[in-house]
């Protein structure tokens, strides 16, 4: 065994106290064993010698023997740069450097081994930057197998830590790391899943003889990294399982008066059993952490409010958080009138019900609250004189205080951040009970890595007679038939929602965009009545705008994004969305979402510029050939990758995968998983001797800051 674990980086050959700063400040690596963690992203293969006229793109790095003919520096002071023409016999190509010009050593007697990236310049093949060996001067080892090419940043190229240098360092550390690091998987573990010991790995994920040896070594690195995550986040799982919760084993009045004589309709199978999923872990003693995912439309809201009745049948309050203001007024509209039942109104004015007609007493809060309001709001919450507490990040204030909150709903969740839900969470002696809910499907593999120690309940049906939303791609030539097409909807009664891309650095142009689109309406339908909502508008006026719609005052709503999740108007079965190109898949389906809620035919047109990417292209073409969200992920997470999905990393769920792929390793993650459970299984806690290992590496994986962070820190 050798000390790479201990050895300080600054210590390595090539290394010395200026780069290891770099190193360590760039990439938080900080030994020796940091560096050989320090994966390749790709590989070139070096067996192979190019002759120029074989260069066929920018992608492929290649390798050429040849001689100098002549060079030259061109300009002075910093937009110097030195420019040398280099011949394989047959032709010249280019060589150019901008930096370093000073340590570079020609000569036009020698014969160079020239590596490097061609890149086109006026019609010419060139290269910037290249290698260049003397031919004398090069190994067997790099012409042969696979070269590794490594992540570096912008200051590491600075000081000679380009891919090249990276390697060289690396290369130096071979010897030792020969003799043997200590492993992180048991023997055991890699027995059973087949894998390579973690010194063979690194031995071959930097210089891998052959592709199967490199595959087996990225294998196991990757099956080692999501292993971690799963044992992480099931240990979390199983840790909280031994958490107290509050007990909530009566089903009462309140849920069974509601079931029997205000229930709309008859609840779906599938609600049927998330609710009986939910309630079993209300009433298990233990605190509950679970995801409800359902497709938009699927009738989550309803399982929120039946829940939130089980827990005041119970003595316990619910709050309910939504991640708009838009959101959360409707959210509170819809639950105060299926909570009235077929009772009449009552008086209007009050942000909460008076608790005679009204089967549980729900209040709202958010942004535009008043002072006054508030305060009174305040009081009857911690009277607990409110059932139901509906809101916005408004209810993680900590003037926000209940007399016995026992159940969290959280709505759309992965708008909200780590530190905000944890606010929630220490709103009473215990952890209340928390249910995520998500209309964004989530792709299997994202999900058990995001939510790994959540239990997940799945709604997958549709309440009955509904319409598969029809939806049509066309480019913005095609606008005025468009326009007939609006005319025929709104003349049959319907409503049209006409969406704009918001993007965040684009918002100025993006607004005037959205406020043309509005006038053009408006001269195109001068007999029709339109509301506008963005972002930027007061919250008072966009909800005047919205409610408008919703009461089917005006026929056209052109809004922002800000409509995206979950606003419900039955009545609008037409969703046009601008600049389609601009959105992402999951956000064009969840903009779907917002028709086919009637019992109307729906449609939804995309609505592109003439001239698209292929990305965008497959885009549009999965949601014609689509409705269904899993299927719309999973593309999504391929098209794009995981870092990109929508908000779903950017609420701070922070891990960053080193090696793993979420979009084409799901089977090794399936494996890792797995591994995971079976090392829990008589050890929940990693206690026990045979399990110290394990112990100890998710202690250094935290402690280094690259472990995973995940819900079960935060309760
Ligand atoms: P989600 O939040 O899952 O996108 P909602 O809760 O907004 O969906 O429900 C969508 C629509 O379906 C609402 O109008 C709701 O009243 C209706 N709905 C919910 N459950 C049922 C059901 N079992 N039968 C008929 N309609 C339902
Ligand atoms: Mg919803």
């Amino acid at each position: 065994m050798t000390e790479l674990s201990v050895r300080d980086i600054a210590y390595c050959k090539n290394v010395g106290a200026k780069r290891a700063d770099i190193f360590r400040r760039e990439l938080h690596i900080e030994t020796a064993l940091d560096l050989l963690r320090h994966y390749p992203y790709r590989y070139t293969d070096r067996s192979r010698m190019y002759m120029i006229r074989d260069i066929r793109d920018e992608e492929t790095a290649v390798q050429i023997r040849g001689r100098l003919l002549e060079w030259h520096t061109i300009g002075v002071g910093k937009g110097q740069r030195l420019s040398a023409q280099f011949s394989d016999g047959e032709h010249v190509v280019e060589l150019v450097w901008f930096r370093g010009i000073n340590y570079l050593k020609l000569d036009k007697n020698r014969e160079y081994l020239l590596f490097g990236k061609p890149s086109r310049f006026n019609h010419e093949w060139n290269f910037v930057h290249p290698e260049l060996t003397p031919i004398e001067k090069v190994t067997k080892q790099m012409t042969e197998g696979f070269e590794p090419e490594y992540p570096t940043t912008e200051r590491m190229k600075q000081s000679g830590l380009n891919s090249k240098g990276v390697r060289t360092i690396i290369a130096g550390l071979i010897p030792d790391l020969k003799k043997g690091v200590q492993d992180t998987l048991g023997g055991d573990v890699r027995e059973r899943y087949h894998l390579m010991n973690l010194t063979d790995a690194l031995l071959n994920v930097h210089f891998p003889a052959n592709s199967r040896l490199m595959q087996a070594a990225r294998e196991r690195l990757k099956f080692e990294e999501l292993f971690y995550i799963q044992l992480n986040l099931l240990r979390q799982q199983k840790r909280r399982d031994q958490n107290p919760g509050y007990p909530m084993p009566k089903v009462g009045r309140l849920f069974n008066t509601f079931y029997r004589e205000y229930l709309p309709f008859t609840l779906t199978e599938a609600q049927k059993r998330v609710i009986r999923e939910i309630h079993a872990d209300m009433q298990s003693g233990r605190q509950m952490n679970r995801l409800l995912q359902g497709d938009v439309g699927s009738g989550k809201t309803l399982v929120a409010l039946m829940c939130a009745l089980l827990a005041a049948d119970n003595g316990y309050q619910t709050c309910i958080m939504a991640p708009t203001e838009i959101l959360a007024q409707q959210h509170y509209e819809t639950l105060r009138h299926l909570l009235r039942g077929n009772n009449s109104e009552e008086e209007e004015g009050t942000l909460w019900d008076n608790g005679k007609q009204s089967l549980m007493r729900i209040a709202l809060l958010t942004g535009s609250t008043t002072k006054r309001q508030r305060e009174e709001l305040h009081r009857r919450l911690r009277a607990g004189e409110i059932d139901l507490l509906i809101g916005t990040h408004a209810l993680l204030e900590d003037e926000v205080q209940f007399a016995n909150l026992g159940l969290c709903i959280v709505d759309e969740q992965h708008r909200f951040g780590v530190a905000q839900r944890a606010k929630l969470w220490n709103k009473n002696v215990r952890a209340p009970h928390v249910l995520v809910m998500t209309a964004t499907p989530i792709p299997r593999t994202l999900a058990m890595t995001l939510y790994g120690d959540l239990r997940v309940s799945i709604i997958d049906e549709l309440p009955p007679g509904r319409k598969p939303v029809h939806t049509l791609h066309y480019s913005i030539l095609r606008r005025q038939s468009i326009n007939r097409f609006i005319r025929e909807q709104v003349d049959l009664g319907r409503q049209v929602y006409v969406v704009y891309p918001l993007i965040k650095e684009n918002e100025k142009l993006d607004l005037r965009d959205l406020e043309n689109g509005y006038n053009e309406l408006i001269d195109t339908f001068p007999d029709y009545r339109i509301s506008m909502v963005h972002g930027q508008m007061r919250a008072a006026d966009k909800e005047v705008q919205m409610q408008r719609f919703q009461r089917g005052e005006t026929q056209i709503l052109v809004a922002t994004t800000v409509i995206e999740v979950g606003v419900n108007v039955p009545n609008a079965s037409v969703m046009i969305i601008e600049n389609a190109e601009r959105f992402g898949l999951s956000q064009l389906h969840q903009l779907r979402g917002r028709v086919g809620r009637g019992a109307e035919q729906s449609y939804c047109i995309l609505l592109t510029k003439t001239e698209i990417s292929a990305e965008t292209r497959k885009r549009m073409e999965i949601m014609v050939a689509t409705n269904d969200g899993f299927k719309i992920a999973e593309t999504d997470l391929q098209l794009r990758g995981p870092g990109d999905l929508d908000g779903t990393l950017q609420s701070g769920q922070a891990f960053e995968l080193h090696i793993a792929n979420l979009s084409t390793d799901g089977q090794i993650l399936e494996r890792a998983r797995q591994a995971a459970e079976e090392v829990l299984e008589t050890d929940p806690l990693l206690e026990s001797e045979w399990n110290r290992l394990y112990k100890r590496q998710l202690d250094v994986l935290r402690a280094s800051g690259k472990g995973p962070v995940n819900w079960g820190e935060i309760s």
